[in-house]
């Protein structure tokens, strides 16, 4: 999955251009910086890359999130329908604006279940949110028609699967905007960084000025610039930026690996019949950082997790189901809405509400869900023995529990 697994003399190269100067801000200083713009390069190579007309960068995902929901109007009492299995970022950045997460049940290509979508709009509906978690994608034809029915937005949290497509467009570039997250885990990392893309000029000019201070860049300085609207700093530096545009540069190359990788081990764990694979709605898009398998019941899922505990083979294996970060389940945080800011008690009894909804249907999928991350760095060999170990395990338990001769 990760970029900076493949850290290599290009990026230093890009870095040390930015360090040359010693002009570390994106904007401003023509002079000084002599001609170094690597955060414009950055933009430019995206769009060129991902095919979008328009890529503002943010200091991150989540502010690329926040940045979005705000170009595109999202705001107090709006809701936005995301899912439940997704990272902590989803609803932060909903909250961030003043909307009301409403996270819906997954179906098992892990991302929105279009039947649950749509039984969650009301009248305050305003925008869909799907994530295409762990490198695949949504149901992107069957949420478009949804959001036609119903004139909602369509905002894609693509933050995870950078390279992946669906029907020949990348992820991200297909709603009326979308994310990457940039952070140190992700298929190209910044360090940390984000990016809104899309094909709207409008949402794009918001989003260049809300991400600094409002900034509508137009003045002959910064001083002379007006302010159509409050903005923030979300803004990345030249020097992440530069770490990007070295990184993507190698995207295709990162994917390329990943998608070996991917199927070398996709067919050792098929061998198992008790084992079925996630539902991909666009299998030639698969970003392949992910393996995401099921096993029959959440019983022997926990038996196969603890046992590879055990075995010493369960780093780069995730069991969501029972994680901090990724699924509703553990979020207490959410769905007591604690947050430091005081938030208006209508808005605060509308947040508990949605976030202790009924989600069975999402448990019963992600208590049988496991996700093997795929490495860069592994040799042939090194991923024969994985399969090989996982694959024993997954046997093993299965006999203990009476599943499998
Ligand atoms: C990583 C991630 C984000 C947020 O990205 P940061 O850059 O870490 O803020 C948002 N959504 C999803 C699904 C992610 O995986």
């Amino acid at each position: 999955m990760p970029g900076y697994e493949l850290w290599s003399a290009n990026e230093k190269k890009e870095v040390n251009d930015v360090l040359e100067t010693g002009i570390l801000m994106r904007y401003g200083f023509d002079g000084p910086r002599k001609g170094i713009w690597k955060s414009k390069e950055l933009e430019t190579a995206i769009c060129e890359t991902f095919e979008c007309k328009y890529a503002q960068l943010t200091s991150s995902g989540t502010s690329a999130l926040t940045t979005a929901m705000s170009a595109l109007g999202i705001g107090y009492g709006d809701e936005v329908i995301t899912p439940s299995f997704t990272f902590v970022a989803s609803f932060e950045a909903v909250l961030s604006v003043g909307a009301i997460p409403v996270l819906v049940d997954v179906d098992d290509t892990l991302t929105l279940d279009p039947a649950a979508v749509k039984k969650a709009i009301t009248s305050k509906t305003k925008a869909i949110m799907p994530v295409h978690m762990c490198g695949s994608m949504a149901d992107l034809d069957a949420l478009a028609a949804i959001c036609k029915e119903h004139d909602l937005i369509l905002l894609e949290d693509a933050c995870q699967s950078i390279g992946g497509t669906y029907k020949g467009k990348s992820l991200g570039t297909i709603g009326d905007a979308g994310t990457f997250s940039f952070d140190f885990v992700k298929t190209m990392t910044c360090g940390e960084g984000g990016v809104v893309m899309t094909n709207r000029e409008d949402i794009y000019i918001k989003s260049d000025a809300y991400t600094d201070h409002g900034h509508d860049h137009k003045g002959a300085d910064r001083g002379a610039d007006l302010h159509p609207f409050i903005g923030y700093n979300y803004r990345i530096s030249e020097l992440h930026a530069a770490v990007g545009l070295a990184q993507v540069k190698r995207v295709p190359e990162f994917l390329a690996i990943q998608k070996k990788n991917h199927r070398l081990l996709k067919d050792m764990l098929a061998t198992v019949p008790e084992i079925s694979f996630r539902r991909i709605p666009d299998p030639d898009g698969d970003s392949c950082s992910f393996i995401s398998w099921f096993l029959p019941t959440r019983e022997i899922t926990a038996a196969v997790i603890n046992e590879m505990k055990a075995q010493g083979i369960l780093p780069g294996n995730f069991y969501w189901f029972d994680n901090n970060w990724h699924y509703i389940r553990k979020w207490d945080h959410l769905k007591n809405a604690i947050t430091l800011n005081s938030l208006h008690p209508d808005m605060k009894a509308r947040v508990t509400e949605e976030a202790n909804k009924d989600l069975s249907t999402s448990d019963a999928i992600m208590s049988r869900c496991i996700s093997t991350s795929i490495s860069l760095l592994w040799t042939e060999e090194q991923i024969k023995d994985k399969g090989e170990k996982m694959v024993a395990t997954v046997k093993k338990v299965l006999k203990e529990q009476g599943v499998s001769a």
